[in-house]
């Protein structure tokens, strides 16, 4: 954490939510941000598009913005089943997850589909939070910053800046798992990615732009995360189900 980084803490719902679940969670979260209107962090959740309506109705002023957790690269057109970034614009939507493993793995999308996704996102000012990560055998055979590097070169378009992107480290092997990576390892990735940023987008733009960590983010462990020197928040799926849970880790942050 760094006082130049507003934290982030957002909330990846994936393919949970029915409409009286997800008014019900969100309801939740908006009362507690409410409660505390001058955190100095920022809250984000992320529903199935389903459900999108619904949270935005519910989450209006409370402070919480509302995100989507995948988009389409063209404005509109024939794409059965997806949806644009000017529909994520219209149905309220300030952020959008960009290359999370589980896309990059069930949709086969690889980092130049990623890199028009938030091209294309950044075009609607939405803010493209752009997902790196490598596998655990990327890990175990030492490539885990080669692995990061090259989806950073390949997937942060060109016109990034600390105001339309956000990264987010996610090692696929410690997402829904329960495995975290060592708050060591965690620093030394993201400092990387920080390097890699400073030589592809500027030193500012670097220093100004906001990492965030998933992988198993649990109340228990987000304090000692984003304290680190270059972590400016989480990306959290499972536990950002519980309002409860969702709310403690955004406590971890620090309150400046
Ligand atoms: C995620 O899917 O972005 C994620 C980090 O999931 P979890 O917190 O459940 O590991």
């Amino acid at each position: 954490m760094s006082n130049q980084r507003r934290p982030l803490i957002a909330g990846n719902w994936k393919m949970n939510g029915l409409r009286s679940t997800a008014r019900a969670l969100a309801d939740e979260i908006a009362t507690l941000r409410k409660s505390q209107p001058d955190s100095a962090f920022d809250m984000l959740i992320c529903p199935p598009f389903t459900v999108m309506e619904t949270v935005g109705s519910v989450i209006e002023n409370s402070g919480v913005f509302l995100g989507a957790q995948a988009c389409h690269t063209a404005l509109s057109g024939a794409h059965t089943g997806d949806i644009s970034p000017v529909m994520l614009k219209d149905a309220g939507c300030a952020h959008v997850i960009v290359g999370h493993s589980e896309r990059r793995m069930d949709h086969s999308e690889n980092d130049s589909h990623v890199l028009a996704q938030a091209v294309a996102a950044i075009e609607q000012d939405i803010i493209a939070i752009i997902c790196v990560g490598e596998t655990e055998s990327e890990r175990e055979s030492g490539k885990a910053k080669d692995v990061v590097r090259a989806q950073i070169n390949g997937s942060v378009p060109a016109n990034a800046t600390a105001g339309n992107t956000v990264i987010a480290y996610e090692p696929v092997w410690a997402i829904g798992t329960g495995k975290v990576a060592t708050p060591d390892d965690v620093q030394e990735i993201h400092a990387d990615i920080r390097k890699t940023l400073a030589s592809q987008l500027g030193q500012d733009i670097a220093d100004g732009m906001r990492i965030l960590y998933g992988g198993s983010m649990k109340p228990g462990n987000a304090k000692e995360l984003i304290a680190l020197a270059d972590v400016d928040g989480g990306l959290i799926g499972g536990a950002s189900l519980k309002a409860e849970d969702f709310w403690a880790i955004a406590q971890s942050c620090p309150s400046q």
